[in-house]
């Protein structure tokens, strides 16, 4: 079992009960399941099993190096958008040859050091990154592998801010410049063209949208063979929604077999870049109730944790189900959420109807994506500490932060 579920009303994940948990290493407290992390993994190895294929995992979305070592040993690639994320694989001992750099705005110094370490393939959005790599690969005596990110403009169905494949938006090129592009490219000294790649946006409940954007790649791919211009991969990017509140999850193996279908014949690698769908339900958030406000309009249930910790909430009004670690039988109210930032955003969930005392814990569910990479240290609060539990073992794989190390590099005037 590796959901969280409860035993004598107590809730746990793996063998692990999370009330012990979080009196043995304090709370706000990150705690992931290495079981649901390998079943995520496995059920992409089994959509995709038909189809010659690389997972890569996109790093932002969890780039804890416990987990990047997991699924390094599981054989997965991994999707960098930093220099800083290529150090994390390589210190996870992620396999280079296997990693594909996106992102708009790649440094030459980020530049260098994936060619140094000789990843799999830069995935360019710019005909002027295009130049700018060109120039670097050179000075190295290297040539760089490279795909485009193009934008199939199709629309993803999912929040604004997520969305990242229509027209308007800062990522990819246009797919009609995408031919001018691969020809300048294939002409270029230290570019060898390899692939493609889009990414469309995230949090998608239905996959139709990556099977449409898959088709007008797909002719992109055979106009450019026509030409003489042959790609060894296709990337299609992450996306892949998950359950936050009861939705049905996405059905991974039908897109396995739509993807199957459209890749029977062909000779090109499919690449994804799955990183939600990997991580999302495989973590919680535990956090303890400090304070019950109680009001004649709302309730307030101010606890420890904050948007600091788990910014979804407060960035995208995104939906963490909420419940009690212990379940006991006091009478339920309905309180808001919220932490003790001084934002009135600082919310984790509102209206909802919990059992709740002071000191009481609450687990904030499906917080493995985008909740531990997008923390930060406002209100000088230091960084929640992360466990990985593996049936009835602990493993701490981050300290919590301390003041002191928040303090570490800063100096007083002379
Ligand atoms: C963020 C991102 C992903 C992962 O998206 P998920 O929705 O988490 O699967 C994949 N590829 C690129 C280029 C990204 O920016």
């Amino acid at each position: 079992m590796n959901a969280p579920h409860r035993i004598d009303g107590r809730l746990h994940l793996e063998g692990v009960a999370l009330d012990t948990l979080a009196e043995r290493c304090g709370t706000p407290l990150y705690v992931y399941s290495r079981a649901a992390l390998e079943a995520a993994y496995r059920a992409y190895e089994e959509a995709f099993a038909a189809t010659p294929h690389l997972i890569c995992y996109a790093v932002k979305a969890n780039s804890s190096l416990a987990l990047l070592n997991l699924f390094a040993r599981m054989g997965a690639g991994f999707d960098i958008v930093s220099g800083g994320e290529l150090a994390r694989v390589l210190s996870a001992q992620g396999d280079p040859r296997k990693v594909v750099f996106s992102g708009v705005g790649k440094r030459v110094d980020e530049m260098r050091a994936a060619l140094e370490a000789g990843i799999l393939c830069f995935n360019v959005e710019s005909t002027s990154e295009l130049h700018r790599l060109n120039r670097v690969a050179g000075e190295l005596g290297k040539v760089a592998p490279v795909s485009f990110r193009v934008n199939p403009d199709v629309d993803p169905k999912t929040h604004p801010y997520i969305s990242t494949g229509l027209k308007e938006n800062k990522f990819g090129v246009p797919i009609a410049e995408a031919p001018a592009l691969y020809r300048t490219a294939a002409a270029l000294p230290h570019i060898r063209v390899t692939g493609i790649d889009c990414h469309i946006g995230s949090q998608l409940l239905d996959l139709s949208p990556l099977a449409d954007a898959a088709d007008r790649v797909f002719a992109l791919v055979d106009a450019l063979a026509a030409e003489g211009i042959a790609l060894e991969h296709i990337d299609l990017g992450g996306g892949v929604g998950i359950s936050y509140r009861g939705e049905t999850a996405p059905d991974l193996a039908g897109y396995g077999r739509v993807l199957a279908e459209r890749f029977a014949g062909r000779r090109e690698t499919l690449i994804v870049e799955p990183g939600r769908s990997l991580v999302g339900n495989a973590g919680l958030l535990l956090a303890r109730v400090e304070y019950l406000k109680l009001g004649a309009d709302k309730n307030f249930a101010i606890v420890d944790a904050a948007m600091n910790d788990l910014m979804r909430p407060a960035l995208y009004e995104a939906y963490h189900e909420i419940v009690e670690v212990i379940a006991r039988p006091l009478p339920k109210r309905r309180y808001d959420v919220v932490g003790p930032i001084c934002e009135t955003g600082d919310f984790l969930g509102s209206a909802r109807e919990l059992s709740l005392d002071e000191g009481d814990l609450v687990a904030l569910l499906s917080s493995g994506a985008y909740g531990m990479s997008m923390s930060s240290n406002y209100n000088s609060r230091p960084r929640a500490a992360e466990i990985l539990v593996d049936k009835k073992e602990i493993h701490l794989i981050r300290e919590r932060e301390t003041q002191e190390g928040l303090m570490a590099g800063e100096r007083l005037l002379d």
